[in-house]
């Protein structure tokens, strides 16, 4: 449980970022949607209010705050009907220049970003033939004097057109000459404004929300070696110190999105009436927003417990992978709940929530799918044999 100081001001970032969001309605989002654009305005007030550098300290410029109150700007956001993951990746993939760069890379980039004059919205894994086995990804980087050479591909990486840095993963030694699989992986910091056009081509994918992800094509990139993140061949190590804060994090958005539908729905089975009743005086229709309330408060208390181990330096893995599970579930039935009880209208997009409910499907998938989520709470919790 947070003390007492600490949760005013969680409430008082909550009421900033709702005043904040208020700034953009929802047509705003629609506007967005329909033309697959950034919301640049919106990610620049997030910015310029200091709640995108939320994490990183103070000594770098930012607000030097804990994951408990990033997850509490990520979910007012969503719960504002708002696309978070537009920007929510900056909080969490720059966890992994703070954790794993020099202190060159850290006074170059850290106080940059968190004035807002450099982002870093993306993260390069995913590759279109290995999938979730990402210690067989197959994009190399070979070193050439001072510099390394990228090649290869990378499929549904997000934001890129829209960020000036992006974190890699890419194979330094071949997979069959390291004693484990996760070795031979290093992670860099390419910067994208140099890189585009030169050794790297991106191609954005025509995709069911307006995630803004791409494909991209390396022939060659040159990174220079001072770009390497954390030490050579340990790069899966650098990316999986970032994945509980990103869990925490998604699963935060997954409780704004399931308060969002939840608010919806009480708010139209109020109001709508047929037979000469308002529909919400319907059990059939108040039980299972009531059991959407009930999923997404458990789910809310999974995730205030990550956070809080998060943020006191404990091992919360398997906290925050289930928080992440637990809340993307909760927010999908709270979203099928919502088309429900809205009936046709909940397919006219002045409604918004036929956008919300595609946006919030997106997290039983990315960044990590609830099979691999289950497969982690067998194997390393349930002491389960391996599977793979
Ligand atoms: C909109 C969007 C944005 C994204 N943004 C990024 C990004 O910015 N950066 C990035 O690196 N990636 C990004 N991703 C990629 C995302 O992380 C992957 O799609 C996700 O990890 C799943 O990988 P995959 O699509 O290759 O599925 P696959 O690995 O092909 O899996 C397909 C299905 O099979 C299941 N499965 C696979 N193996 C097993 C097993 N052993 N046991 C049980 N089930 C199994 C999976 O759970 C899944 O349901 C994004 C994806 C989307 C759709």
């Amino acid at each position: 449980m947070m003390d007492a100081d600490r949760a005013a001001q969680n409430r008082e970032i909550r009421d900033g970022v709702k005043a904040l969001c208020r700034r953009f309605d929802e047509n705003y989002w629609l506007r967005l949607d329909a033309a697959s654009d950034y919301p640049t305005e919106f990610v620049d007030a997030l910015t310029e209010a200091g709640y995108l550098a939320a994490l990183i300290p103070e000594d770098y410029g930012g607000s030097g705050l804990g994951v408990a109150e990033a997850a509490a700007i990520m979910e007012e956001v969503s719960r504002a009907g708002a696309h978070a993951g537009a920007c929510h990746a900056q909080m969490y993939v720059m966890g992994s220049l703070l954790r794993h760069g020099t202190k060159t890379q850290k006074q170059t980039y850290l106080p940059k970003i968190a004035a807002g004059e450099l982002r870093l919205q993306s993260f390069g894994v995913t590759e279109p033939t290995t999938g979730t086995d990402t210690t067989n990804l197959k994009t190399t980087a070979r070193k050439q004097g001072d510099r390394y050479l990228v090649k290869g591909q990378k499929v549904w990486i997000s934001r890129v057109e829209h960020s000036d840095l992006m974190v890699l993963l890419a194979r330094t030694t071949p997979r069959d000459q390291c004693a484990r699989k996760t070795d031979g992986l290093s992670a860099f910091i390419v910067d994208l404004r140099e890189a585009v056009g030169k050794g790297l081509t991106v191609q954005p994918i025509d995709a069911m929300i307006n995630h803004h992800s791409c494909e991209l094509f390396f022939d060659d990139l040159e990174v220079p070696a001072e770009n390497l993140l954390g030490e050579e061949g340990k790069g899966f190590r650098v990316i999986l110190d970032g994945m509980n804060a990103e869990r925490i994090l998604i699963a935060a958005e997954c409780i704004g999105d399931a308060r969002y539908f939840i608010d919806k729905a009480t708010a139209y089975a109020k109001g709508r009436v047929v037979f000469d009743r308002p529909i919400g005086q319907n059990q059939g229709i108040q039980f299972p927003i009531a059991r959407a309330y009930a999923d997404t408060e458990a789910a809310a208390l999974m995730v205030e417990r990550a956070a809080g181990l998060f943020d006191a330096g404990e091992k919360c893995a398997a906290e925050a992978n289930m928080a992440k599970m637990l809340a993307s579930e909760a927010s999908w039935r709270a979203g099928d709940t919502c088309m429900q009880t809205h009936g046709g209208f909940a397919f006219a997009r002045e409604y918004h929530i036929e956008r919300k409910f595609r946006e919030t499907r997106l997290y039983q998938i990315a960044p990590i799918s609830t099979n691999l989520i289950l497969s982690y709470l067998a194997e390393h919790v349930l002491g389960l044999p391996r599977s793979f």
